[in-house]
């Protein structure tokens, strides 16, 4: 850290309460949102209180240091990106204060899916739903002026507002609302307010004509600040000033909001959605226009190349948007009456695709689950987007463009004209019902030619926007992107948003750069352009000239060492996310990251790791650093779930970044004490199982539990499995399992996994009764290992790497003899599929993955292919079920639980209730243990449910979970299907003395 860097952490860590962060790792994960920008902040503040953020503005004031609010750091135009002090509301201040009849109050850091979960509870919501809001906060929503495909119904952020706490630039905390104009201290007790409120007033009176003439024509508007509609009279014929609707929309600009008391709405009773197909895309434009006269509550468009994506990632829509269709509109109709509802969609449907014969098809969804699904189309096409592979990337910059809705379609033939005129394609998305376009060109912005692209692009383009009345940003903000095109939209008008700008912050220290700027910044500077650089020992990663001579220029930075095979992608990988902060969402129909989830900070987000790598890979960071504690910390937040590869819209695989971070560590560090007793499970049960009796026991009694808390790390409160006295592979080649089979049919090799091998000898048995019961044979082959995942998972990667290799040898042979590998444990599962093929470029390694199942998965291709036996007999049982993470990231579905359903007599109840916390050894850690059980906690209250007799899940690190809070057993669904088989008399005693201890209890 530089001294000046030093100095202001040291100051500010003396001044607050909150956090403060001034060190490279931090400030380069808080450089980039989700624009085309990067700007490293000089250091980063997590405020957790009013008076903290009192002391920052203070303290930023006393040294001339710029401040930047942030919230999630989703804004498209990098409205939160500066120079100065980052001040992050998301972390510690996301309190909802209360709620109160029609309002509620909350701090800034609130996020807007948390406030509708809670308002949902009172039958009420918020208004306005931009399309981020499982992850977008309060304050910004405020700060953005934000709305999304509802505007019709309920407008803007700025309409829902009723009063809000801000902290001026020179520290003055202040109630605003709606204030009188006035002089007299009994109307306004507060002399700042006062003064600041006439000014403003007298600016707004004497510019009033300017103000009118220059208001864009388009229904929405997000550029400059909002003086046309803030100053009228009141009922007593009072001047009156919104000072709160002023101050909405101004992008941090002229106050930080500290708390906000905000109106809702009722959450209407019934809703419903129709999609009409169109043949052309300006058709789809001309029908748009009546949405305001329809009544429609959205009416959204959207285009050709956006429909093909959105079939491939859902069944839903596969099944119901034509291949034909070229633009599509999908219209939400809202009202406390279903008839009321649906009528209002045929009326629709009727106007435009029978009488204007404008849409050739049309589709209804009222069905709960299908309506859910085209909801959610709104807010997932811009994401989609970022699966298109390629160097050239849908690119926000003029991404906000809203013109009159009248003017759309014509406006939609210009915006092509200027796209073919300089060669560029683009996508297009627009709330077309109050004429919001989001369009974004496909640009390799690494490429100089594609960068230049960007400027001439936005200038003709937005000449074409003023033409018809329109502004340049919608709901977005002009951030870095766009604040060089203000003065040219709003001509002298811009010289009065400089007059409030003075009256609010006359020294510039809120947001600088940001909708006022003397010299505002070309578009195409300070881009989140990305070379890899010569840190990568990687001969074929080309480096540019300049990075070259940069590499030069520190021969003190030695060349980073992969431990994974990258087939030199890392760059790419690192730089593939986009910063649209899904990953930070904790919201219960998503899995994204339980780490995020139960810490919600930055550095515990997804996209923190990916920023992290891309800064180490173009050698911003220190390559040395992942050898560091700093690093390893933050690393240490992936437990390796990979939910967020799966969940991410452009698939970035993050897990395997941070494996190859942890390797880095590891590699100059070694392993810490918990990490390597936990990677040396085996040898700990295979030497602990000859005295299985005295270690159940000693691991049972309370000082051993405090002792290995004390020495290694195991978490004391941690319930712990009960070792076999004989492993299965023992007993496999007792029962000649371990030769290879000579029967014809089909055939499997159990890959058995630790688990199974010595702590539920069981589970193997009832995998081999449940195989041969259908006709397969089963072989155990003796020399496998245990799949190393708990080694790779921590980052020994070189160890993992041996044991890949080992176990690749003996399972490619098999695969060669015409077996098909199953695992009862869905993380070797992964780690056969997955992993290997990290770890060995090999042919061997590809074949095994080719061949690896899942165990009931494999069972469930056999009932769909009609080949599983189904002579079940009845059970009376009611099950909860809770779907790993690592057979999630399998992509194979729910099978274990689907085969459960085939038993007559068996009810399954799916727990939803994302990750269990465990995370293979995650949870077993003492630093861990709370965490984890917190992280977990959904799925164990649900286990509480006495209506549920046992748990079943296939992980057996779930499984400890699950068993966690509750005397119910939690039992593999393998298990169950050899009970019901009746091959298992043994489970069916288990089970039977375990009900009769739970009516007991
Ligand atoms: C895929 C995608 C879809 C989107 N869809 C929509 C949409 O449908 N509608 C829409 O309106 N926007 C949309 N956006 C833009 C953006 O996500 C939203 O504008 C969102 O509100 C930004 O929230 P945030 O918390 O991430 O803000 P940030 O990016 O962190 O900050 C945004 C602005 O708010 C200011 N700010 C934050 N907190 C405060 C505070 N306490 N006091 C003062 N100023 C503050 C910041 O300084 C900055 O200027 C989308 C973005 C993406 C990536
Ligand atoms: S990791 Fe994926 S979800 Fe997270 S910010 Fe990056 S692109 Fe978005
Ligand atoms: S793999 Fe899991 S723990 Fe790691 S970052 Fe992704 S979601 Fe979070």
């Amino acid at each position: 850290m530089d001294p000046q860097r030093e100095r202001i952490q040291a100051d500010l860590r003396g001044l607050l309460s909150g956090e403060v962060f001034c060190d490279d790792p931090f400030t380069l994960m808080y450089a980039s949102d989700a624009s085309v920008y990067q700007m490293r902040p000089l250091g980063v503040v997590r405020p957790r209180g009013l008076s903290d953020v009192q002391a920052v503005v203070r303290y930023a004031a006393e040294q001339s240091i710029p401040i930047h609010a942030r919230g999630a750091g989703t804004g498209l135009a990098g409205e939160s990106l500066g120079p100065g002090l980052m001040v992050d509301f998301s972390r510690s201040m996301r309190r909802i204060v209360g709620i109160s009849g029609d309002t509620v109050t909350v701090q800034p850091g609130v996020v807007l899916g948390q406030l509708n979960r809670y308002l949902a509870g009172f039958g009420r919501q918020f208004g306005p739903d931009p399309a981020t809001g499982g992850v977008t906060t309060m304050g910004s929503v405020l700060a953005l002026d934000n709305s999304g495909s509802n505007w019709l119904r309920h407008g803007s952020a700025r309409k829902q507002v009723v009063n809000m706490q801000v902290v001026l630039a020179d520290s003055e905390t202040m109630e605003v609302g709606c204030q009188p104009v006035t002089d007299d201290p009994h109307r306004d007790a507060n002399p700042r307010r006062r003064d600041l409120v006439r000014r403003l007033a007298e600016l707004i009176d004497r510019e009033q004509a300017l103000i009118k003439e220059r208001q864009p024509k388009a229904w929405v508007n997000r550029c400059g600040y909002h003086l046309y509609d803030v100053l009228h009279d009141d009922k007593e014929h009072h001047r009156e000033l919104d000072l709160a609707r002023l101050i909405v929309g101004s992008e941090g600009t002229l106050a930080l909001i500290t708390q906000a008391t905000l109106r809702t709405v009722p959450i209407p009773k019934h809703r419903g959605i129709a999609l009409l197909f169109f043949d052309k895309l300006e058709s789809a434009a001309i029908a748009a226009t009546d949405a305001q006269s329809l009544g429609l509550a959205a009416c959204d468009l959207i285009d050709r190349r956006i429909l093909s994506l959105a079939r491939d990632i859902d069944d839903h829509y596969a099944r119901a948007i034509p291949r034909d269709a070229e633009a599509m509109l999908i219209i939400e109709q809202q009202g406390e009456d279903e008839r009321d509802v649906i009528d209002g969609l045929q009326q629709a449907i009727i106007r435009w695709q029978r009488r204007q014969r404008l849409a050739f098809g049309f589709h209804m969804a009222l069905a709960p689950d299908e309506l859910d699904a085209f909801r959610r189309l709104t807010r997932r096409v811009s994401p989609t987007l970022y699966r298109v592979q390629g160097a050239e990337r849908p690119t926000p910059f003029v991404e906000d463009i809203a013109v009159p809705p009248q003017a759309l379609p014509d406006f939609l033939v210009r915006l092509q004209n200027v796209l073919k005129a300089h060669q560029v394609t683009a996508s297009f998305f627009a709330h077309a019902g109050h004429g919001q376009l989001h369009v974004r060109p496909f640009l390799n912005l690494a490429d100089p030619n594609d960068a230049r692209k960007m400027q001439s692009l936005a200038d003709e383009l937005y000449e074409e926007v003023f033409k018809v009345g329109g502004t340049i940003s919608g709901e977005h903000g002009s951030g870095l992107s766009r604040t060089w095109f203000l003065r040219k939209q709003f001509g002298p008008l811009y010289d009065v948003f400089r007059e409030v700008k003075r009256i609010f912050d006359p020294h510039n220290l809120f947001n600088p750069g940001k909708v006022i700027a003397d010299v505002p910044q070309p578009i195409t500077k300070n881009l989140r352009t990305f070379q890899p650089n010569g840190m990568l020992a990687d001969p074929t990663v080309v480096l540019s000239p300049v990075l070259e001579e940069a590499a030069a220029a520190t021969p003190d930075i030695k060349p980073l060492e992969l431990y994974l095979v990258w087939d030199n992608k890392l760059p790419a990988t690192a730089n593939a996310c986009n910063g649209c902060g899904r990953c930070r969402t904790q919201s219960p129909d998503a899995r994204m990251c339980p780490i995020f989830r139960f810490a919600p900070s930055e550095e515990a987000s997804p996209r923190a790791k990916a920023n992290l790598m891309r800064a180490v890979v173009s050698g911003q960071l220190d390559p040395a650093l992942l050898a560091k504690d700093e690093l390893k910390q933050i690393a240490d937040l992936c437990v390796n779930c990979h939910q967020c590869r799966l969940e991410c819209p452009a698939a970035v695989d993050i897990p395997k970044l941070m494996i190859e971070a942890k390797a880095q560590f590891v590699a100059s560090n070694g392993l810490g004490t918990a990490d390597w007793v936990l990677t040396r499970l085996d040898s700990v049960a295979r030497w602990s199982s000859r005295f299985a009796t005295v270690s159940n026991w000693l691991l049972h009694t309370r000082w051993t539990r405090w002792l290995l808390e004390k020495a290694i790390g195991i978490a004391q409160g941690r319930k712990l499995p009960r070792i076999a006295s004989s492993s299965f592979l023992r007993r496999a080649e007792k029962r000649r399992l371990t030769r290879p089979t000579r029967r014809t049919g089909g055939k499997v090799l159990y890959f058995v996994d630790l688990y199974a091998n010595w702590y539920d000898v069981e589970l193997a048995e009832a995998l081999v009764a449940v195989m041969e019961h259908n006709n397969i044979a089963v072989y155990v082959h003796p020399q496998q290992l245990p799949s190393g995942m708990n080694r790779l998972a921590v980052g020994d990667v070189e160890r993992a790497r041996d044991i890949a290799a080992r176990n690749v040898r003996v399972l490619a042979e098999a695969v060669r003899q015409g077996y098909e590998i199953v695992c009862t444990e869905p993380t070797a599962a992964l780690c056969l599929t997955h992993e290997y093929t990290d770890l060995l470029d090999d042919d061997d390694a590809r074949l095994v993955a080719a061949h690896t199942h899942e165990a009931c998965t494999y069972l469930w291709q056999m009932h769909e292919a009609g080949k599983l036996e189904l002579n079940f007999q009845p059970l009376n049982l009611t099950l909860g079920y809770h779907l790993p993470c690592h057979l999630r990231a399998l992509e194979v579905g729910s099978p274990g639980e689907n085969l459960l359903r085939l038993i007559r007599g068996v009810n399954v109840r799916r727990i939803e209730r994302g990750c269990s916390g465990m995370a293979g050894t995650f949870g077993l850690k003492r630093e861990n243990y709370r965490a984890s059980l917190r992280a977990g906690w959904g799925l164990i209250r649900a286990m509480r449910d006495p209506a549920i007799q046992f748990g079943t899940t296939e992980c057996s690190a779930c499984k400890i979970q699950m068993e966690q809070g509750t005397a119910k057993p939690t039992i593999h669904p393998l298990k169950i299907l050899a009970l019901a088989y009746g091959v298992m008399p043994e489970i069916e005693l288990l089970l039977s003395s375990r009900s009769e201890e739970l009516t007991v209890t």
